[in-house]
């Protein structure tokens, strides 16, 4: 078993919640203590906890949980303080500090905001604080967003270069079906690769307080994965689930990455699922196969159409001539330069011109691109 220092916990809203979908005191008691034990052993934890609406909709007048974006925006502008009062609280009473951190999805989109929040991560870690990760529920737009705290949660745990990504949540792990509607469903405790068998068991949506689902779980693991980051899934009201997960001892599955698979950066890992692309390259046939099997960067000269406007250092969308995505990368030079290059070039000009290296590039075939925006 190897030791795990680092790992990123999420606990999913249906996990923080009672029975009438307020947060239930109880449930954060039990992860403050299973979180501190882990503290005790001499782990590092980062928390990416939901809850923040349930635990401020009746502050706002709601008798149940609000359905407009608005109403829920105000909810969790109240509950966003009271969930992290009572985190401090119950952690301070093991004596440990917790912290706050608010991402908005375009925190990320930028690399050197997404450094920063890493710089911040790290030292909070390394002083022995337990980050409280949320999207910023109140300021998020239906535009632009996360989409759920699983796919937070795996981001974060690259971030960091988390040694496990825990996902708590109110079922024993993946089943071949959803176990909620199929009395015969059977648990699956090992995985080594997100085959199309796990994506469909996987399904839809579940939960009437979760907004994820078993599918969004799987697209974290799949993150998590080509991070090189292995993943646990499952119930958070199990006794010790916490501190079992990390011993690798607990009922639930295990996502392990196979040590053959070949796991991306920090600089690919923010190209593939944060970046946001600002336009799309069109590349000759002959490109496509340099590229993904012989692993060469982008010349001028493969280069067949240029289609939106971006500047140097950009991200943009490689596509191939059947109208595919092979992959994203950043681009060496900005797209007028390149139309301009691309009109009124010598040919040694375009061929010796590269407008993508390898190391700023990240196919498909190397990792899945959720990029999302
Ligand atoms: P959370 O709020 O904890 O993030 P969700 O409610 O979003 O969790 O997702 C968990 C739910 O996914 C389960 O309660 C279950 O109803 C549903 N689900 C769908 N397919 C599966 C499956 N194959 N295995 C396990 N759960 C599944």
């Amino acid at each position: 078993m190897s030791i795990k220092k680092r790992v990123v916990i999420k606990i999913g809203s249906s996990s923080l919640t009672s029975r009438h979908g307020e947060i239930s005191r109880i449930k954060l008691e039990k992860i403050a203590n299973e979180v501190a034990q882990l503290k005790d052993a001499g782990r590092e934890v980062v928390l990416v906890s939901s809850g923040a609406v349930a635990a401020g909709y009746r502050k706002l007048g709601f008798l149940k949980r609000p359905e407009s974006l608005p109403e829920k925006q105000a909810a969790a502008s109240i509950g966003q303080g009271l969930l992290i009062e009572t985190y401090s609280h119950l952690f301070l009473s093991h004596g440990y500090v917790a912290s706050q951190i608010l991402i908005l999805r375009s925190d990320f989109l930028d690399e050197s905001r997404y450094q920063n929040v890493r710089n911040t991560l790290n030292v909070l870690l390394e002083r022995g604080i337990i980050p409280i990760v949320n999207e910023n529920d109140t300021l998020s737009t239906e535009r632009l967003n996360f989409g759920d705290n699983d796919t937070l949660a795996a981001k974060v745990a690259g971030l960091v270069d988390a040694d496990q990504l825990v996902i708590l949540s109110d079922i024993d792990g993946l089943y071949d079906k959803n176990p909620t509607s199929h009395n015969d469903a059977t648990l699956i405790e090992r995985v080594s690769e997100i085959t199309e068998e796990i994506e469909s068991a996987a399904g839809g949506s579940g939960s009437a307080v979760g907004t994820g689902g078993m599918k969004s779980k799987i697209e974290a693991v799949k993150i998590a994965m080509a991070s090189g980051i292995s993943t646990f899934l499952g119930n958070a009201n199990k006794e010790n689930i916490i501190v079992d997960a990390v011993g690798e001892k607990a009922i639930g599955t295990y996502f392990n990455c196979k040590e053959s698979m070949p796991t991306l950066n920090q600089k690919k890992q923010w190209i593939a699922f944060n970046s946001g692309s600002k336009g799309e390259i069109i590349i000759h046939p002959d490109a496509s196969e340099r590229m993904v099997t012989k692993r060469k960067g982008l010349r001028l000269k493969e280069i067949l159409e240029v289609n939106g406007r971006f500047e140097k250092g950009a991200v943009v969308r490689v596509i191939d001539t059947e109208g595919d995505e092979i992959g994203r990368g950043v681009v060496k030079i900005s797209s007028i330069e390149m139309e301009r290059m691309l009109q009124a070039p010598t040919d040694q000009m375009k061929d010796s011109t590269i407008i993508m290296e390898m190391g700023d590039f990240v196919g498909h075939s190397d990792a899945p691109i959720t990029i999302g925006v």
